[in-house]
């Protein structure tokens, strides 16, 4: 039945079986529409997933759920992800080869000898009330960073405090409003999730299939176009191609130009996406207990060790994660591996002794694209209606709230708004 039969039960279909896509399918679901998911891999999930490394599954890199919109999202379906609250007050800041303790925390900042007391009361400060005021969208995060700390140094310090919440290595590649953004939100709080994030997507998963939505995997659209009787999906899948209209279609979690190729739409200008390089480890124990989470300051690398309660591999062992962040400029993969060796030399060190499983992944992509002034920061990225009527997009790159997970689930709820006005519409 078509989207203009009134009554008739709506039939939508979901690209893409990320989180983006998972969270769109459930709340569709929810709504009463009959869902399907088209799934390229073989195994939904997306960049949340948890692969095996070893006997164990591990999520791949560092992971934080921050308690802000895609946690909401989360919670609004139902879903309750549990987890443990990271010491901060463990973290050490890793300062020319040295690493300093307690700085990560409102008190550690104020005492830390990092910084003097006018440093330490300006970064406060910054960190107790920084929020994504529109007024910012016309600046950088290095700019943001220099007009209200007092140094250079002060800027540096506290930027290695939130290049860890941002997934980026320099303020200058973020907008303001979205570096300000994130910072308020972590003040909401912040999770590291039981048995990793994978257990997110599990949740997901089993809440789709109790709801009937239908997911294939190994399912992968190469064409939306406009039809009569809504948007028409054509996919490839084991081996043939189908081709389908339905009521409603979502385009959930691609990049940019893949969202762009599949609806026939030029680029979108959201500008570069990001990657990340992440070593995980995991080790038979942790040579130096006492250091658990490491801030590069001069080097844009991060360490941390899963919390005994959300580990999901080896209980009487360790996991650490370690990333190395994109700076702008330009490294091999060997590089970057090597300067996270080094930095579990510092942190720990005998670590090879340990040495159960290790993952190296040069090149995780951490965000679809970066909110930058030059493309009018947050508010300038793309909103979730697309050209083709009755297809809406959602994804970390998608409307004007929040970064990484907080962008996907604040976009789906926009995506999915968007959808219920167009298929009332068409009653
Ligand atoms: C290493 C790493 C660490 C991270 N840490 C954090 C963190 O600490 N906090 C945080 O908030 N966020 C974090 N993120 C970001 C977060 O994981 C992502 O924002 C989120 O998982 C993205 O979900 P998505 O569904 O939008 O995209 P994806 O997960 O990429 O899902 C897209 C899906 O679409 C499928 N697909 C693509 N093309 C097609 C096609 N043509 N047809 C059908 N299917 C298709 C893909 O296979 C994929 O499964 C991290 C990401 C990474 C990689």
């Amino acid at each position: 039945m078509s989207a203009r039969s009134g009554t008739a039960v709506r039939r939508v279909v979901v690209v893409g079986g990320g989180t983006a896509g998972l969270m769109t399918a459930c709340a569709a679901a929810r709504a009463g529409w009959r869902v399907t998911v088209l799934e390229s891999s073989r195994h939904p999930g997306g960049r949340a997933r948890g692969p095996a490394l070893g006997a164990h599954p591990v999520t791949l890199g560092p992971r934080a759920l921050y308690k802000s919109s895609g946690w909401r999202m989360l919670r609004r379906l139902g879903v309750r992800p549990r987890g443990v609250t990271p010491a901060m007050g463990a973290a050490r800041a890793l300062r020319q080869g040295d690493l300093v303790p307690g700085y990560a925390t409102p008190q550690g900042l104020l005492t830390t000898p990092l910084l003097s007391a006018r440093e330490q009361l300006a970064a406060a400060r910054l960190l107790g009330l920084a929020r994504a005021a529109p007024g910012l969208a016309p600046f950088t995060g290095e700019q943001w960073l220099e007009r209200r700390l007092p140094s250079s140094r002060a800027a540096e310090t506290v930027f290695a405090l939130m290049r860890m919440m941002a997934y980026v290595g320099s303020p200058a590649q973020l907008g303001a409003d979205a570096l300000a953004g994130r910072v308020a939100a972590a003040r909401s709080g912040v999770l590291y999730v039981d048995g990793g994030w994978q257990s997110v997507v599990d949740a997901l998963l089993l809440l789709a299939r109790r709801l009937g939505v239908d997911i294939r995997t190994g399912a992968r659209a190469v064409a939306v176009t406009a039809a009569d009787r809504g948007p028409r999906v054509r996919w490839a899948e084991g081996g043939d191609e189908r081709e389908e209209t339905w009521d409603a279609a979502f385009v959930a979690g691609l990049t940019p130009s893949g969202a762009a190729r599949l609806l026939g739409e030029p680029e979108p200008g959201t500008g570069p996406g990001l990657s990340t390089a992440c070593l995980d480890v995991v080790l038979d124990r942790l040579p130096v207990p006492a250091v658990s989470l490491v801030y590069g300051v001069e080097t844009p690398v991060y360490l941390g060790a899963e919390p005994a309660a959300a580990r999901t591999a080896h209980p009487q062992g360790a996991v650490l994660h370690l990333a190395r962040f994109d700076d702008g400029t330009p490294r091999s993969a060997t590089d970057n591996r090597k300067e996270l060796e080094q930095l579990l030399d510092v942190a720990q060190p005998g670590w090879r002794r340990h040495l159960v499983e290790e993952r190296f992944m040069p090149r995780m992509r951490t965000m679809g694209a970066l909110p930058h002034p030059s493309r009018g920061g947050l508010r300038g990225r793309p909103g979730p209606v697309t050209s083709v009527p009755g297809v809406f997009v959602a994804g970390d790159w998608v409307g004007g709230e929040g970064i990484l997970l907080d962008a996907v689930g604040a976009s789906t709820r926009q995506a999915l708004d968007a959808c219920r006005a167009y298929l009332s519409a068409e009653d």
